[in-house]
């Protein structure tokens, strides 16, 4: 891959992020980057985690900008996606509305809460994850995988932000993972923020939270396409770290499909779902 071709971009909206679309495509320009995918993370219906999320007003907004850019960026191949959480009561909504509606792109598919115990877990929220709530963290993923509603899975490997040591707990939830991606031919991203991320303790060595070396090295056992990303908060960071991700694929041999992403409207969004 020679080309920059990054699609998974935040903007302000998301509150928890700086830039508007105008100054990503800006950062692109300078940086070399030929395909921008502008992809914050969607609102929810029922307003849920909206303290990092951006309203539901703001979602015309948030289209119209991306259009607009495009219009003004014409050297630069822009496309209109967004990030969502898999919540299975607001499929509807991301099939009618943002794909329907709004005419979006593309869905990326991320975990960041999953379903334990009756409730909605945060992945930030255990410093320690125990071999129960990473197997319901695993079948969530696969699930999310499964549905066929997204272009790409964001960070699949971000359940090392809570999950310590490699043992074979670790090595079945990524087995099961890779198999579901393999089935649906989903890629799974190799994500550039967790390379940005101070780094944390494990074994007595330190290592990033993620990407996580151990899930890429198994992932590399299966047929599964794989798509490299900045995950940018910041407009500096367009193309931020993206390079040591290719880097990451290359040493495990991984297949890197930015190239033919989205190219004619991508790789097929419903693969695998019904
Ligand atoms: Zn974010
Ligand atoms: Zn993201």
């Amino acid at each position: 891959m020679t080309t920059r071709r990054n699609f998974h971009t935040h903007t302000a909206l998301c509150n928890h992020a700086t830039g508007s679309v105008a100054d990503y495509c800006e950062a692109a320009v300078a940086q070399g980057v030929t395909t921008l995918g502008i992809s914050d993370h969607t609102p929810h219906p029922d307003g849920r985690w909206q303290s990092t999320r951006m309203a539901m007003a703001e979602l015309p907004g948030y289209v119209q900008d991306i259009h607009d850019a495009a219009a003004a960026y014409p050297g630069l191949q822009v496309y209109a996606g967004i990030e969502c959480e898999h919540v299975t009561e607001h499929l509807a909504f991301y099939q009618d509305e943002l794909l329907g509606r709004h005419g979006l792109s593309y869905l990326i598919g991320a975990v960041h809460w999953y379903p334990y115990a009756g409730e909605w877990a945060s992945l930030y929220g255990q410093p320690q994850m125990d071999a129960q709530r990473l197997h319901a963290y695993t079948d969530h993923i696969v699930e999310l995988i499964s549905s066929g509603y997204y272009a790409f899975i964001a960070h699949p490997d971000l359940f090392g932000v809570a999950y310590r040591g490699v043992d074979e707990e670790l090595r079945a939830c990524v087995r099961a993972i890779a198999q579901a991606a393999e089935a649906c031919k989903v890629p799974l991203e190799i994500n550039a923020y967790g390379l940005r991320k101070k780094k944390i303790e494990d074994g007595g060595s330190w290592r990033f939270m993620y990407p996580l070396m151990i899930f890429w090295e198994i992932v590399a056992e299966y047929q599964v396409p794989v798509i490299v990303n900045s995950d940018a908060h910041r407009p500096q960071d367009v193309w931020g770290n993206t390079d040591e991700c290719l880097d990451i694929a290359r040493r495990y041999s991984l297949h890197v499909v930015n190239d033919d992403f989205l190219v004619e409207k991508g790789l097929p969004v419903h693969n695998c779902g019904t």
